[in-house]
């Protein structure tokens, strides 16, 4: 299994990385992910961009 394809999300409040999720190539190789996810840390869902 590649580690490629894995991107980490990191909360743009807190600056934590509270999720990994697998990125689709085909549709998202140039796209960087910002999507509303929820922050454990901040108990809430937050702006998370992706980062790696
Ligand atoms: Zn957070």
């Amino acid at each position: 299994m590649s580690q490629d394809n894995l991107v980490k999300l990191e909360c743009t409040v807190c600056k934590r990385i509270t999720h990994i999720t697998e990125k689709n190539k085909k549709k998202l190789s140039k796209v960087r992910l910002q999507l509303m996810k929820y922050c454990r840390f901040c108990k809430k869902h937050t702006l998370h961009k992706e980062t790696k």
